[in-house]
């Protein structure tokens, strides 16, 4: 008979490691580009902790049609409210933490932290982390118009993280923004726009651009490292494995 001694060992043992969180997973953003998150998740988990373990993820996948109207509304209230109402339902759920698996969606991350008790993880954060653990200085941000226009990544990089961004000309952040929503969040792969997507990177790069951030869920479906010369950064892989990391406890959000 084993002493109460051994048998609290054996318990610290079978609960150690494991996970301690549960993720809220807001995708559909497009969903093609939630598929990654859901896999890379997934496999992080099994990675650490072997055998048959999965994550814990809660997923609300939106309708992405009346995003991307109100988007290019600009009706950011409105998209706020229904992230709101996603984060809520998640909540209710028994989600420990908050994913929002796009990069533009994070232009109303403000205005969401303060209608929930929630943590929401910044895909902006996730990525700063992999790009000063790369050592570089100078990085060039690939999104949507919304994405590389606005203030609400670049400005983070930048005042948070002490990154310096640049972007594409508008030409290129007109064709990038095109390929976008009326390519690849419909699930089109064209080979011209890919050829497209990589001369953009290399002007960036000739631009002094030392590595390239993938700020939209969609482009890892045209990029590839093969035919870059710089580094580039998928967000929703870099977004997904942190969230992987603190459901296993392994980091913090
Ligand atoms: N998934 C894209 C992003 O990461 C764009 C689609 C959207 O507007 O959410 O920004």
């Amino acid at each position: 008979m084993s002493s109460p001694g051994f048998g609290l060992v054996t318990a610290i043992l079978i609960r150690y490691p494991g996970l301690v969180k549960t993720i809220g997973l807001i995708g559909g953003m497009s969903w093609e580009s939630t598929v990654p998150y859901y896999e890379t998740i997934n496999r992080t988990v099994k990675e650490r902790l072997g055998g048959h373990h999965s994550a814990e993820i809660l997923l609300y996948s939106v309708d992405f049609a009346p995003i991307e109207e109100m988007q290019h509304e600009g009706d950011w209230h409105g998209l706020r409210d229904t992230l709101v109402e996603a984060v809520k339902r998640l909540e209710r759920g028994g989600a420990d933490f908050i994913v929002i698996a796009t990069n533009t969606m994070h232009r109303v991350y403000e205005g969401i932290v303060e209608r929930t008790h929630l943590p929401i993880l910044h895909i902006a954060d996730c990525v700063a982390e992999r790009i000063k653990l790369a050592e570089m200085k100078k990085v060039a941000l690939l999104g949507t118009l919304f994405t590389m226009e606005q203030d609400f990544y670049k400005g983070r990089l930048e005042d948070r993280h002490r990154i310096r961004v640049i972007t594409p000309e508008l030409d290129d952040r007109e064709t990038i923004h095109k390929i976008i929503y009326d390519e690849l969040t419909l699930g089109t792969i064209r080979e011209e726009s890919r050829d497209a997507l990589h001369a953009v990177v290399d002007r960036l790069a000739e631009a002094g651009a030392e590595g390239a951030i993938l700020g939209c869920t969609e482009l890892p479906m045209l990029a590839q490292a093969k035919r870059s010369g710089i580094q580039l950064f998928d967000t929703g892989v870099i977004h997904a494995q942190k969230a992987a990391a603190i459901a296993l406890g392994d980091a913090d959000v």
